[in-house]
């Protein structure tokens, strides 16, 4: 079987350090997600279902995936991925058992986060969808419903588009908790360049709250490669002669003028 997406999530090593912005929805995600996998029998105490499947839906780039990896990492959890796309290309007619594959080797490894990015490919409203579609949402509600360790195995969907998942999946004891991960506001984004920028040797005429002024509608993937084309561009801009090089080499530092033309490029 094909098991190249599966990660222990100790190798990830993201952790929440790494994440920018998003305090309140950090916040929801560790009572969510993050309390069920570390303390199930406090749910079962209590008389509660612990979830089985969270959303977290919003525009590309904004930490989705980081946020899923992060929280499996932190709690020590297994991962598994399941890109939605995929699973309709790749595994063209082995949807199901595809599917069916990930969550036994979910429950053998529990506890588990599955994070399903992009579902909406999967899970259109399905009167008005082809019966590809209809199968495997069928085939998914199946298998959460039929989860013998609930709270131990979370299913984390991403989306950019939570209106296009076929309704059944967002009812009681499937999808129904459902976080929304927007577009940072300025203090979000002066955090996420602060998480991106936090090993960089940077020269003191960098302003990364001016940065974080001008970056409006900006989220945290393009602040990412804000940071990476600065570095670069200082790269690029290395002295020409040999020693000096070796010096700069030695003791490397962004200024300014990388971050503009970064931001001017991207
Ligand atoms: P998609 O819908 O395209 O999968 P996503 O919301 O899952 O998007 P991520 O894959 O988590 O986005 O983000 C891509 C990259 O952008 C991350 O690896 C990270 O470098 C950066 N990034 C995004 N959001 C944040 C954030 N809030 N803090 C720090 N870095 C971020």
């Amino acid at each position: 079987s094909e098991t190249e997406a599966d990660e222990p999530a100790a190798n990830s090593g993201v952790t929440y350090e790494d994440i920018g912005g998003l305090d309140e929805e950090l916040e929801l995600v560790r009572e969510m997600i993050e309390l069920p996998l570390s303390e199930p029998e406090l749910f079962r105490r209590l008389g509660v279902e612990p979830p089985s499947g969270v959303l977290l839906y919003g525009p590309p780039g904004t930490g989705k995936t980081l946020i899923a990896r992060a929280v499996a990492n932190e709690v020590d959890a297994h991962f598994e991925t399941i890109s939605g796309p995929e699973i309709m290309s790749k595994y063209k007619g082995e949807s199901e058992e595809r599917l069916r594959e990930v969550f036994e080797t979910a429950e053998a490894n529990a506890p588990t986060i599955v994070f399903f990015d992009e579902i909406d490919s999967i899970a259109g409203t399905r009167d008005d969808e082809g019966d590809a579609e209809n199968r495997i949402v069928g085939q998914l509600l199946t298998l959460m419903d039929g989860l013998d360790a609930r709270g131990e195995v979370i299913v984390i969907g991403a989306t950019n588009r939570v209106d296009t998942i076929d309704p059944a999946l967002r009812r009681g004891g499937r999808f129904d908790r459902e976080i929304q991960i927007g577009v940072p506001d300025e203090e979000g984004r002066r955090e996420i360049l602060e998480v991106h920028t936090r090993g960089m040797p940077l020269a003191d005429n960098v302003d990364v709250d001016g940065i974080a002024r001008r970056t409006h509608g900006f989220v945290g993937a393009d602040l990412d490669a804000v940071a990476s084309e600065a570095a670069m561009a200082a790269i690029r801009d290395r002295p020409t002669d040999a020693d000096d090089r070796r010096d700069w080499n030695r003791n490397p530092t962004v200024r300014k003028t990388h971050f503009d033309a970064a931001l001017a490029s991207i």
